[in-house]
């Protein structure tokens, strides 16, 4: 059986948007289902990939090895009930600096496809702002709007009307495996 590949984006979806940065592990809280919602993704054979804009790298409020530690303590929660996270992309640019990874640019996921020799067309990606269901649906995935973080705003305001919308990762998930 071919793998099955996801994107998500981080703040938001995976944890709560504190509307400020995460810079630190004990800012990091795990929305509502969101943990189980990316064991259930890998018990169904998911292989996960993040794709998450941090620019607050490159406005020097923390370093790329900081956000690293950030990262390693989350997805450590996650292996210890037995899933695992395959791939983080992480872009550290402000906007200015016009990189081709920042989202809506679409160079984190096919840095990840080059990585990882896979393609992610065709594969779902959650995002909870406009910059994620214009970068799944510029590189061919599928778009998901979670009602979290920024959601509810993206929701309210005009958004891609191929994305499907869900109150949050959980149900995202619950929709996609069953
Ligand atoms: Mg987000
Ligand atoms: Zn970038």
């Amino acid at each position: 059986m071919s793998k099955k590949y996801i994107v998500l984006d981080r703040d938001g979806v995976i944890n709560v948007d504190l509307f400020d940065y995460v810079l630190k592990n004990e800012d990091f809280q795990f929305e509502n289902g969101s943990l189980e919602a990316i064991l259930k993704l890998y018990e169904n054979d998911y292989e996960i990939i993040i794709a998450t804009n941090q620019k607050c790298i490159n406005l020097n409020l923390i370093t790329a090895d900081g956000i690293k530690q950030i990262n390693d303590f989350w997805i450590g929660k996650v292996k210890e009930k037995g899933g695992d996270v395959l791939h983080v992309g992480v872009c550290p640019h402000r906007d200015e600096e016009k990189c081709d990874c920042r989202k809506p640019k679409t160079g984190l996921l096919i840095a990840a496809e080059k990585k990882l020799n896979i393609t992610l067309e065709g594969c779902y990606f959650i995002g909870d702002k406009l910059s994620d269901l214009e970068c799944a649906i510029a590189h061919g995935c599928k778009p998901i709007l979670v009602k979290t973080g920024y959601g509810t705003r993206t929701y309210e305001s005009t958004f891609p009307e191929e994305s499907l919308v869900f109150e949050n990762l959980k149900s995202a998930v619950d929709w996609i495996v069953s």
